[in-house]
């Protein structure tokens, strides 16, 4: 009798688990249609979405978010969403007028709305357009913000799965704040001075203000800007005078000018770095599929580059 009551308890288990399942995930047809600016914050808002959710991305992984030039297929694809995702802190430069042309009249989110921006960097390498420094994700602490923000929305759009969606949350924060401890305890390892890094752009102040890191770039805070020949002549000082070892080339930028300083300063290159969008996904032995995975790569990379 014990065998036939335990296949009953096991039966009446997947019967139940099918039935929560089937109330927690809709139908592809009516998932709410989300478009996100950029492929890091896509991968945000399918964590915290899950199967509630139908995410798109304009600026597909290694094309670049700050020279991005929209496509009609981008308009229809916005016409089509229920909801629009976005950075904000003027990343995305271009967004506006393309939600404009594209009819689009729903709810327009800013992930970044509840960091404290940081200021440009004054590097005086360049000038930019940009108001404020935009990469606010490279910091965990300002992810977990967008999280929040990211929740917030999907709960406005989808009242009847708010409790799921607070259970998401609250396991992709908790994924956040170990992400951001293990960081924390990987610098704890090397010593606190002379944490230089050169980079192709100057994406990774928030990062560098988190973790105690300082990083130098020939160009500035946005790829739009080119950079000058006394900015590139300052910066191979500056490699030279603080012994800087650590230099990295972007995935979405030239490897050339980055190549052409460290052999200028006589310094090999440590790696990539991804600083404005997730690695290639249908190449599934690349880094970065995903935010978290994205800063654990660099994490290991600078700490590697550090310890030259
Ligand atoms: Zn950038």
């Amino acid at each position: 009798m014990l065998v036939p009551l335990r296949l009953l308890t096991i039966c009446l288990v997947v019967i139940f688990a099918s039935i929560a399942h089937a109330a927690s995930t809709p139908p592809p047809s009516t998932k709410l249609k989300i478009v996100a600016s950029f492929s890091i914050l896509g991968d945000m808002v399918r964590q915290v979405g899950g199967g509630l959710v139908d995410v798109q991305v304009i600026v597909p992984e290694n094309a670049d978010p700050h020279v991005y030039q929209p496509t009609p297929q981008d308009a229809k694809m916005i016409a089509r969403a229920d909801l629009v995702i976005r950075n904000g802190l003027g990343f995305e430069g271009w967004l506006d007028r393309l939600i404009d042309n594209s009819g689009y009249k729903g709810p327009n989110v800013i992930a970044a709305q509840k960091v404290t921006p940081r200021p440009l960097p004054q590097t005086g390498h360049t000038t930019s357009k940009t108001i404020v420094d935009p990469h606010a994700w490279h910091c965990v602490q300002n992810a977990i913000l967008y999280v929040d923000v990211i929740t917030q929305a999907l709960k406005v759009a989808l009242p009847d799965h708010q409790l799921i969606l607070d259970e998401h949350k609250r396991k992709y924060i908790d994924e956040l704040k170990n992400l951001d401890s293990w960081i924390r305890a990987e610098y704890r390892k090397l010593p606190s001075e002379r944490r230089y890094v050169i980079t192709t752009h100057d994406a990774f102040w928030y990062y560098g203000d988190a973790y105690n890191v300082q990083f130098l770039s020939p160009i500035g805070i946005s790829t739009d800007a080119e950079p000058t020949a006394a900015a590139v002549a300052q910066l191979i000082r500056d490699i030279r005078e603080k012994q800087i070892r650590a230099i990295f080339i972007e995935n979405l930028s030239s490897r050339k000018l980055i190549e052409e300083i460290a052999k200028e300063a006589k310094i090999s290159i440590d790696g990539i770095l991804y600083a404005d969008s997730l690695s290639d996904s249908q190449a599934s032995n690349l880094p970065a599929q995903t935010y978290v995975d994205l800063m654990r790569h660099n994490t290991l990379q600078i700490i590697k580059g550090l310890r030259n």
